[in-house]
This record gives structure tokens, C-alpha cells and sequence, in this order.
């Protein structure tokens, strides 16, 4: 329970508006999927920079834990409160401030959504090139907390290549006001980088300048059935040589994911015949019409000729590309026979069609029956593993968990490549960190939030 003499002096400091208790948390849920009630019985809601600081430095003084909410679309249970934390979510911070078309850069509060920005960026002839199923959702805030990968890696990076400056409340209130608004600035230490991806271990993210790109004038988006890994692995290097900069995704899917997405009661139809061994959609961006369409078309057609590609077929217009990428972006079929244990692993991509071998036979060996999709971003070496419960017994998860992690630590791959650590990962982070890195976090940590208010049991 919430220390009533706490609950006295935030009520006094804080507007009616930022304060919800008791009836006034009915329905809230602490995922995007509505699955989990919130468990904490007081949300605070700041409306700007100063309101956060002040919730911030009242917590810290009692000692309260405050687990911060954006979106609430991660996927590692960071944002899982108790009855004795109180929730600071970025909800009533959802101002874009400005876009600088000149200068290229964005200013806004970190409770606005990818996609909020995605459009307004759009509107005024830019780009913000951070892409994400959850869009519609997921914030700014906690993108810049979790340094979001998704669709366009390959292309621009992760949410960290994106983010020019920030700023951050520490857990005793005080204001890091770091809103660099530079490409260039290696004035001293680059703080920003400490908050980013550190999962509000650190501090609370209350504003960000984000960097914008010109609007691509063209894309192209090809999906192709491709004769098996080695020629997969090819066809990453010719396509990005071949469109000479302009590849911008390459998301590869295993046949039991592709016939998933592809098969009734699945709303979409196969581009191309089911029973190769690996899938593959390709995307290009670029700002000339004519001449980008023509070099896409030639290095796939060059692709075809060099044996790498089976069959494929290049998206007309809009509407075809869009209904390419909804087959990607439709993860949640691998949810139909229970809400599946999703992993997001880096392996090199020497060691990728020996690694997804191993875990699919591996899971057989246990589980002659077990329903395993294998896909992801194969540019950034980033695949999604994806196990659904049904047929597996109900203490599966740490022996799944095993097969999927333990052969990582061989090849130097990494248990979260961007979903991150949250409660559920943290017993394998020594699989990707060593121990000094550990104890670098560790000592972090207590030197910026020596009470351990902020998003406690998080990460480490
Ligand atoms: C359908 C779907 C597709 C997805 N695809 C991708 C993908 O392709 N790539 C990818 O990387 N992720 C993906 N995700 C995961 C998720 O969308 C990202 O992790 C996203 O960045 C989380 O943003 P959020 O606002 O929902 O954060 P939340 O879920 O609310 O929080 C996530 C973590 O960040 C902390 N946090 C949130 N806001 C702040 C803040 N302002 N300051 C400090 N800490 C904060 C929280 O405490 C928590 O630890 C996907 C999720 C879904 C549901």
C-alpha cells in the first residue's frame, strides 16, 4: 500500500487531473492487449517536465517504487506493477512542440505515439523512419527507453541513431536537460546514450528531439521464395550492392510462419506458392521514380538469373506493397492457440540456418508436436522465435527458454536484440554481458538512483 503521508503531499503538489486512484483505475491494464489489470493502485499522470520532477522527488523522499508506462506494448513485462508501486505514466504528455523542416528535427513530449509523429512528419514532406507493428500505440518515450529496432534497421538504425537529445528526470527529480540538436556534438559525454535503452532503469524520459529524414519519393516492395539459407544469405549482399544504398528492410520468414500468415482463418493469401524453404520480403527507398523502380526490378531479375530467387512478385502500387508488409506485420496469428513465449535473438549470419536447425529440432526432440514460427528482420541479424503453448506442458517455458538462449552464447549472439530485458530475460543476461558489464550497470544504477525507486528489478 501506498504511504498515506506520500499520498497527502502528491495530492497538495500535483493538479486533481494527475492524481488516479481507486474507481478512477477501473479498466486500466498494465499491457496493450488488455490481458493484465493494473495490480498498482495509484497512477500519476504528470502533464509536463515539472510535474514529473515533482511526483519524482516526493517518491524518492519516502522511498516509493514508480514503474513508468508509455504505450504499454513491450514485450518483456517492464511495465508489470504490484499493489505497493505507484505508475507515472507519460499519457497527458502528447504534445509534438515542433518539426524543424530546415534543421530536420522534431520536439515532442515522450507520451506520443510512432505513429502520431510517423504523420505529422509525413505531412510536412519528412520522414521519422522508426517503424514498428506497434505504432498506433507504442510512444516515443518508451521507444527511446526499449532503443526500438523494427522494420527499417538496416536502413537508418535503431531508435538511438534517431535521437539528437533528450530530456530526463532523475529518480530525486532532478531535470537532465540534454535536447542536443545536432548531428554533430562531441561536447564531453554523450548522456543521452545512458537513457536510451536502459527500460526506465535510469530515469523517466519526459521529452526528445528526434531526427527527421526527407520523405522518400518511391518505395518498392518485392516478396520472393527463395531456394534455401545460403542463397538468402546472397541475396542480402546483391540486393544491398545492387540498390546501392537503397535497401531499407529485409525481413525473412520460415515456411511455418509464412503459411501461417498466408492460410484461412489468416486474412491473407500467398504472393507466392507455399513450399519453399525460406520467404523473404525486400523493401527500397529512394527518391527518384523512374530509376528506382527500374534498378529494384533489374537486381531481382539479376537474382533470378544467379539462382538465388525461386519466384517473386514486385508490389504495383501502394496498396500491393502495404498488403506485402501486412503479412510481416501480422505476428499476432502465432497468438491463435494461446498467447505464444515470443523471443528476440541477434546471431550473426554465418551461424543463423545452424541456430534455427538446432532450436526447431531441439523443441521436436521435447515436444514432437510443438508449433515453432521463425521470422524477422534478417538484415540486422534479428530473428523472432515464436512458441506456442498449446500441447506443451504448463511448466514448459524455462526448458523452452533454454533451447532458445543456451546455443547463443557460442556463436556471440544476444538474448534481446530490441525488446530488451524487462523481469522476464534478466536470469540470462550473462549469456550477452559479462560480469564487468553487469557490474558497470550495477554501479550505474546506484549512482543514479541510489534508493532504486525507478522501475525496480528491471534489467539487472
Ligand atoms: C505488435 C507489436 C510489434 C512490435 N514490434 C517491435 C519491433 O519491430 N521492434 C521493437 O524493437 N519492438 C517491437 N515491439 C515492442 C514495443 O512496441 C517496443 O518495445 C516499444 O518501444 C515500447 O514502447 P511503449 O511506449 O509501448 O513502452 P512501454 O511498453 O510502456 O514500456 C516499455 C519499457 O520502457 C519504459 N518506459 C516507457 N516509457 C518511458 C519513458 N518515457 N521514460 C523511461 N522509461 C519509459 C517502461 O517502464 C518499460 O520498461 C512490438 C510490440 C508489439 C505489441
Amino acid at each position: 500500500m501506498i504511504d498515506p503521508s506520500l499520498l497527502a503531499r502528491l495530492k497538495a503538489a500535483l493538479p486533481p487531473e494527475a492524481l488516479l486512484a481507486g474507481e478512477q483505475l477501473a479498466g486500466r491494464t498494465e499491457d496493450w492487449m488488455h490481458l493484465q489489470p493494473m495490480r498498482a493502485t495509484l497512477l500519476l499522470r504528470p502533464g509536463s517536465t515539472a510535474e514529473v520532477s515533482t511526483a519524482l522527488a516526493l517518491c524518492h523522499g519516502a522511498g516509493q517504487a514508480v514503474i513508468t508506462h508509455g504505450g504499454l506494448t513491450g514485450v518483456v513485462h517492464g511495465t508489470d506493477t504490484t499493489q505497493s508501486d505507484v505508475v507515472l505514466s507519460l499519457e497527458r504528455m502528447r504534445k509534438i512542440e515542433a518539426i524543424e523542416p530546415l534543421q530536420r528535427v522534431a520536439l515532442v513530449e515522450a507520451g506520443v505515439t510512432l505513429q502520431q509523429l510517423q504523420e505529422a512528419a509525413d505531412e510536412r514532406g519528412l520522414a521519422f523512419p522508426l517503424d514498428l507493428g506497434a505504432r498506433g500505440n507504442a510512444t516515443l518515450g518508451g521507444n527511446a527507453a526499449t532503443n526500438a529496432g523494427g522494420n527499417r534497421v538496416l536502413r537508418f538504425g535503431m531508435t538511438r541513431e534517431m535521437v539528437l537529445g533528450l530530456e530526463a528526470v532523475l529518480a530525486d527529480g532532478t531535470v537532465i536537460p540534454a535536447l542536443n540538436r545536432l548531428i554533430k556534438n562531441n561536447s564531453g559525454y554523450d548522456l543521452k546514450q545512458i537513457f536510451i535503452g536502459s527500460e526506465g532503469t535510469l530515469g523517466v524520459i519526459t521529452r526528445l528531439v528526434l531526427r527527421l529524414r526527407e520523405k522518400p519519393a518511391r518505395q518498392e516492395v518485392a516478396f520472393a521464395a527463395v531456394p534455401g539459407f545460403d542463397a538468402l544469405a546472397a541475396l542480402l549482399k546483391h540486393m544491398d550492392r545492387a540498390l546501392e544504398g537503397g535497401l531499407s528492410a529485409f525481413e525473412v520468414m520460415w515456411p511455418e510462419f509464412y503459411e501461417l500468415v498466408t492460410t484461412p482463418p489468416s486474412g491473407g493469401r500467398p504472393p507466392v506458392p507455399h513450399g519453399a524453404p525460406c520467404y523473404v520480403l525486400i523493401e527500397s527507398l529512394g527518391g527518384d521514380s523512374a530509376a528506382d523502380a527500374e534498378r529494384f526490378q533489374a537486381a531481382l531479375a539479376k537474382a533470378a538469373e544467379d539462382g538465388l530467387v525461386d519466384d517473386a512478385v514486385v508490389a504495383k502500387s501502394q496498396a500491393e506493397g502495404a498488403a506485402l508488409w501486412a503479412l510481416r506485420d501480422d505476428v499476432m496469428q502465432t497468438a491463435r492457440w494461446g498467447l505464444p513465449f515470443a523471443f528476440d535473438v541477434s546471431v550473426p549470419i554465418a551461424d543463423m540456418r545452424a541456430y534455427v536447425e538446432r532450436v526447431k529440432a531441439d523443441l521436436r526432440t521435447n515436444w514432437p508436436n510443438v508449433r515453432a514460427f521463425v521470422f524477422g528482420h534478417m538484415g540486422d541479424g534479428n530473428l523472432h522465435v515464436v512458441v506456442s503453448p498449446d500441447g506443451l506442458p504448463a511448466n514448459a517455458r524455462p526448458a523452452v527458454e533454454r533451447i532458445v538462449y543456451a546455443p547463443l552464447q557460442q556463436v556471440g549472439g544476444a538474448i534481446s536484440a530490441e525488446h530488451g530485458i524487462g523481469l522476464e530475460k534478466k536470469a540470462w543476461l550473462s549469456i550477452s554481458r559479462s560480469p564487468a558489464e553487469i557490474d558497470l550497470m550495477r554501479t550505474l544504477k546506484r549512482a543514479m538512483d541510489p534508493k532504486g525507486i525507478l522501475n525496480p528489478g528491471r534489467v539487472i
